[in-house]
Order: C-alpha cells, then sequence, then structure tokens
C-alpha cells in the first residue's frame, strides 16, 4: 500500500523448481511409486486375485493352514479349489470365503483323489503363477528403463544435444544463424562499440591470424537481467553470419555427474569444426561460482567438473581458431578468479539498463512492428519508464497491442501504453478481487494519507494516480508515484526524510480518522526503518554514527549484494534508539498535518469510495481548494515553486 519502486524487476532467473534441481532424486522418488503401484496390483488381494472361485463373489478371505483346507474338503464345504505351485486356494460354498494355504510343502498326491472323490471341481495353475510372476518382476524394469528414457530426452532437449550422445561427437548440438542485427540492439551503445571488433575478427580471421594477432577467445557481459546481453551476443553472430551455440550454464547444475563436461567438450568441438562461430553460454554464474564459496554449501562435483573442462576447452584451442566464447552474468562478483584470468574471460563489458534515449530508441525498435496511433508520443513512455530494462520495454508495447485488441481498437493509442507502464510496475489489475466495505474505506483512508503528504512535502515525488482497487499480490490500493524526472542516481536527505514521511502518512491517516491502524502498513513500515537504517549506517547522513559507515554493501547488480556490518552492541543500541525517535517526531508531524488537511482527505475518501481511483491532477484542485477555503498559507503552491 505504497509507492512504487520501479527497479523490482530482477529475478528472472530463480525459478528453477525443485525437480530440475534434482533430476535423480525425482528418478527415484518415480520409481518407488511405480513399485508401490506394481505391488498393488500384482499380488494376492489385488485385481489378479479373484481367479479361484467359480461364480460366487468373494467377500472374505481367509489365510488358513493347508491341513485346514483339507479338512473342509472332506467336510464338503468347497465349492471350488486351485492349486498353484506353492498355495491352494479353495472358494466355500456358502458366505463366499476364500481360503487361502501359503507355503505348501511338497506335493501332496492324496489331494487330487480327495477333491475327485467329493467332486470339487480343481484346477491347477502352475504355469500361469510362473508366468505372472516373472512379468510383475520385469514389467517395473521395464517401465523404470522408458522412464529414465524419457527424462534423458527431456533433459537434453532443453540443452540442444544428448546425455546419451556422449562421446558421438557433438552431432546433437543445435547452432542457429540468428538473423539479429545491431540496430536491433539499443541503449547499449558502449557495450555495442566494445562487441563490433569481434565481428570483424570473425569475418575477416585470415587477416588477423596473417598480422599475428591474437583474437581475444572469451568476452563476459556484465548487467541486470533484461537488458539485451543475449540480444547483444545474437547480433554479433548475425552481423558476422557465422553459426550461434548457446548454451545456458543453469542446464549443466541439473545434469548427472561426468555429462556436463562432456557436454562441453562437445560443444567446443562442434563450433571449431563450424569456425568462425560463436559460442554463448547465459548464467555463466551457475557453473563459474568461486569454488570457494561453492565449497561451503557441500561443494558441487559437477559444476566443478564442468567449469573444469570449461577452462580446459578454453586454454586448448589456439588465438587464431576464429571461436569467440561470450558469457552472460548478472553477478560478476561471485565468479570464480580462474575464469576471468588472461585468455579466457579477461574482458568484462557492461551491458547496463538503457537512459532516457536509450528507451526510446528501444521502444521505437519494438513499436516496428505493431500499429500505434499517430499521435502516440513516444517520448513521453521513455520519461515514464526510468529504471526499466529492454525487456520490460519489449514487453510494455506488446501489453499495450493486447489491451488495445482486447478494446477492439485498430491502433495503440496513448492510454494504452499508459495502462501497460502502470502494469508493468504494479502487477495485474484485480478487478475480479472484491474488497469488502470496510477493507474500502480502510484503504481509501490509507491511500489518501499518503497522496497528501506526497503532495505537501518537499522533495517527495508527485502523485500521478490514487487507486483503491487492488493491484498484483499484496496490495490493496496504491498511490503511484512514476519518476517524473528521467534518471535519478543521487537521493539527497531532505527527499529520503520526505519519503519517509509519505510512507508514514498511510498509518497515519488510519489512526487519525478511524482510530484504528490496520496491518495493511506493515510493508511502508520496513521501508521507512530501511531507509533510517541506510541513511545512519551507510549514508553517514546521522549524528549516531556521523560520517562513520557501519556497513559496507557489496556492489551488485540484483541490488541485493551482501552486506557486512561491523558496529559495537552500544551503537546498535544508539542506532535503535535513534530510528524509534526519529519515526516517532515524524510519525506526530504527519499526523498535524493531515489533521489541518482533514477535509481534503475526507473529500479525496469520498472520491475514492465512489469511483474507486483519483488522477494526481485531482488530488492536487482538492488540496488547493481546501487550503483557499481555509486560509491556509499554501504548502501545495510552495512545495511546486
Ligand atoms: P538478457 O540476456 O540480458 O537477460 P535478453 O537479451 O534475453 O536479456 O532480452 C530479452 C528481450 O528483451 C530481447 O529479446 C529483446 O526483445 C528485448 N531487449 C532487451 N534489451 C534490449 C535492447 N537493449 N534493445 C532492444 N531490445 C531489447
Ligand atoms: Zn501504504
Amino acid at each position: 500500500m505504497n509507492g512504487i519502486n520501479p527497479n523490482n524487476n530482477d529475478n528472472k532467473n530463480d525459478n528453477n523448481n525443485f525437480f530440475n534441481d534434482n533430476p535423480i532424486l525425482a528418478f527415484v522418488i518415480f520409481s518407488l511409486i511405480i513399485v508401490l503401484v506394481f505391488k498393488t496390483f500384482f499380488s494376492d488381494g489385488g485385481l489378479m486375485s479373484d481367479s479361484s472361485g467359480g461364480k460366487t463373489p468373494v467377500t472374505q478371505t481367509k489365510s488358513v493352514k493347508y491341513s485346514d483346507i483339507k479338512e473342509l474338503i472332506k467336510k464338503d464345504e468347497l465349492q471350488s479349489v486351485k492349486i498353484t505351485s506353492s498355495t491352494v486356494e479353495a472358494m466355500s460354498k456358502v458366505g463366499g470365503v476364500k481360503y487361502v494355504a501359503q507355503n505348501v510343502p511338497a506335493f501332496d498326491e492324496k489331494l487330487i483323489p480327495l477333491l475327485e472323490e467329493k467332486k470339487i471341481p480343481y484346477e491347477g495353475v502352475v504355469g500361469e503363477s510362473l508366468f505372472s510372476q516373472i512379468i510383475s518382476s520385469l514389467l517395473p524394469i521395464l517401465v523404470f528403463f522408458g522412464i529414465w528414457m524419457l527424462l534423458v530426452k527431456k533433459m537434453s532437449k532443453g540443452m540442444g544435444g544428448g546425455i546419451l550422445g556422449v562421446g558421438k561427437a557433438g552431432k546433437l548440438i543445435n547452432s542457429e544463424k540468428p538473423e539479429v542485427k545491431f540496430d536491433d540492439v539499443q541503449g547499449v551503445e558502449e557495450a555495442k562499440d566494445e562487441v563490433k571488433e569481434i565481428v570483424d575478427f570473425l569475418k575477416y580471421p585470415e587477416r588477423y591470424i596473417a598480422l599475428g594477432a591474437k583474437i581475444p577467445k572469451g568476452l563476459l557481459l556484465v548487467g541486470p537481467p533484461g537488458t539485451g546481453k543475449t540480444l547483444l551476443a545474437k547480433a554479433v553472430a548475425g552481423e558476422a553470419s557465422v553459426p550461434f551455440f548457446s548454451v545456458s550454464g543453469s542446464s549443466f547444475v541439473e545434469m548427472f555427474v561426468g555429462v556436463g563436461a562432456s557436454r562441453v567438450r562437445d560443444l567446443f568441438e562442434q563450433a571449431k569444426k563450424d569456425a568462425p562461430a560463436i559460442i554463448f553460454i547465459d548464467e555463466i554464474d551457475a557453473i563459474g561460482k568461486s569454488r570457494a564459496s561453492g565449497a561451503s554449501m557441500g561443494g558441487n562435483d559437477e559444476r566443478e567438473q564442468t567449469l573444469n573442462q570449461l577452462l580446459a576447452e578454453m586454454d586448448g584451442f589456439g588465438t587464431d581458431t576464429p571461436v569467440i566464447v561470450l558469457a552472460a552474468t548478472n553477478r560478476p562478483e561471485i565468479l570464480d578468479a580462474a575464469l576471468l584470468r588472461a585468455g579466457r574471460f579477461d574482458r568484462q563489458v557492461l551491458v547496463d539498463k538503457p537512459d532516457f534515449e536509450g528507451r526510446l530508441a528501444i521502444l521505437k525498435v519494438h513499436s516496428k512492428d505493431v500499429k500505434l496511433a499517430l499521435n502516440v508520443d513516444l517520448e513521453i513512455v521513455a520519461k515514464q519508464t526510468a529504471g526499466l530494462a529492454g525487456a520490460d520495454l519489449a514487453n510494455i508495447i506488446n501489453e499495450s497491442a493486447l489491451l488495445a485488441g482486447r478494446n477492439n481498437k485498430t491502433q495503440i493509442e496513448q492510454s494504452d501504453l499508459l495502462e501497460a507502464i502502470e502494469r508493468s510496475f504494479v502487477g495485474l489489475e484485480k478487478k475480479n478481487r472484491k474488497i469488502n466495505d470496510i477493507e474500502k474505506k480502510i484503504v481509501s483512508y490509507h491511500e489518501s494519507g499518503h497522496a497528501l503528504l506526497a503532495e505537501l512535502t518537499k522533495g517527495a515525488r508527485k502523485v500521478t494516480k490514487v487507486s483503491i482497487i487492488p493491484r498484483g499480490l499484496g496490495a490493496l490500493g496504491y498511490t503511484l508515484h512514476l519518476p517524473d524526472e528521467e534518471d535519478r542516481f543521487l537521493m539527497q536527505k531532505s527527499e529520503l526524510l520526505a519519503e519517509i514521511d509519505v510512507l508514514l502518512a498511510g498509518r497515519a491517516a488510519e489512526d487519525v480518522f478511524l482510530g484504528e491502524i490496520s496491518t495493511g502498513a506493515s510493508n511502508d513500515l520496513q521501508r521507512t526503518t530501511d531507509i533510517l537504517k541506510s541513511m545512519i549506517a551507510v549514508y553517514g547522513m546521522s549524528d549516531v554514527a556521523g560520517l562513520m559507515v557501519l556497513e559496507r554493501r557489496q556492489h551488485s547488480f540484483l541490488g541485493n549484494g551482501a552486506s557486512s556490518s561491523e558496529y559495537s552492541e552500544k551503537m546498535a543500541e544508539a542506532m535503535d534508539d535513534f530510528i524509534k525517535a526519529t519515526l516517532a517526531t515524524h510519525y506526530e508531524s504527519v499526523k498535524a498535518t493531515l489533521r489541518l488537511y482533514s477535509d481534503a482527505i475526507e473529500e479525496m475518501v469520498q472520491v475514492l469510495l465512489e469511483v474507486e481511483v483519483i488522477e494526481g491532477s485531482k488530488v492536487r484542485s482538492i488540496i488547493e481548494k481546501h487550503e483557499i477555503a481555509n486560509n491556509l498559507e499554501s504548502r501545495l503552491a510552495s512545495k511546486r515553486a
């Protein structure tokens, strides 16, 4: 229930599920299930057991001694008898009881005359029993084998080769000849410049070899997910029109021991045969994790073998072989140092999120194939998408086309694009999720509080829209602040404090106007605490620690890099006290503002309850009206000035 942080789209590689990580375990579990199924179907009491009786249905099965059955025959109580190599089964004349004697010692030659004497029909089923025994022990094995083959096939499909193809000289490794050109990749100009020279190596290798130049072997593309690393690698192959061999580091981790290494061998063998060629290894961090850090997790032999093989291959071919290995990662800091050594991935190229111009160019590339209305202004879209990567932008264009289609339009209009942007920032609109009236009221006050403080606090971002339509997971309502300037790399202290006020205002509004507080503010409160903590421990913005940095953040593209903190218990206590006190003062001042503007809040709540959404401009006019009516010194105007 708060403003939206635009930098939250970095989780694309975290969807490995349990069975993908543990194919062998999956196999074992499968086998166990199959064994159980066969045990039930092919043993006594299961489907095949009811052949002893004639017409009478079995209502009860009794395990008895062989002598008991003989006794029953003598008493003439049996309807039929079935003799197998080791058991005797008998059906009673009345009651549908089936007697089963296991472990009949040896064949009793007196049994048959006895049965004939009593005229009880009997049958021997030695052969059939043996047959079914064989079947029931062989079939599971056959089924295991079948399932195993299926598993193997499925796994190898994803990798373009086969586990069973080990040693068959990589015929199973696929390559493609991409059509992608450099013009399709935008917003990453420096990275493009760096890889351009590779194209020339690949196109005219003889030229460089004749000069004795060493062709670079490996190049590491580093950057957040969705910024176009794969696309750029493809464009290199496309521009040079050479084959493109692509594997994903994470696919190696799923393989059986030894398979990854031989896959790497095959991959290089095939690429060398087709040289000049590009090998692209996506998510190289999956195999290239620093071995030091991997060991603490119990190690992973498979990964290590694969990594060693990769290193060996890269060392193995000479600089006169025009095969270039491009690898991509968003976590360069965890890579094994051995990978980055000279002659391996000794060049790193940053593929970063695009700036305004870059976003505009990417939007243009992706809108080539869709129908935009003539008056659509992509600059507006580029302005409102600061912090998004190329993949998000491509997605926004596509989403807007889907929206326009759903509304029976023949062209995409600006409003469709805006809606698509909002969706990508806050997740899908969930019109079908009904919130009850009490919740609606709470959320209305909460969001109105956020919106009011955002408009009145210097340094806070303007409100674009307030809504109580639940969107995405968890958020019952939201106050949207799209970044109004394009890119921000620095935050001033006053802006951080302003954000704290805006975040606190949701809870404060519930408190002031409803006299009760809800659980809806927990995310807001978490963020205020985080901001204050960083101000003290990371940015040196408090009197508690002065300029001393208490927490080191390792830079990471994912923004969740490890942080190490080192400070005394006394300092920790001082920090806690400071955070608590600051929050309390700010909370009080926010409540005072809310009380001063209570009419404005009530009016916003009224509108929200009625139509569920207020545009930013409407919020501002409500506040302005209130300031004039109450003769207030206009904070709205002074903020805008
Ligand atoms: P990465 O490999 O960095 O995770 P991808 O190259 O797979 O990102 O990007 C996914 C898709 O997003 C691309 O196929 C392309 O459609 C779009 N895209 C991403 N970055 C760019 C860019 N810089 N220029 C144009 N399109 C891009
Ligand atoms: Zn909130």
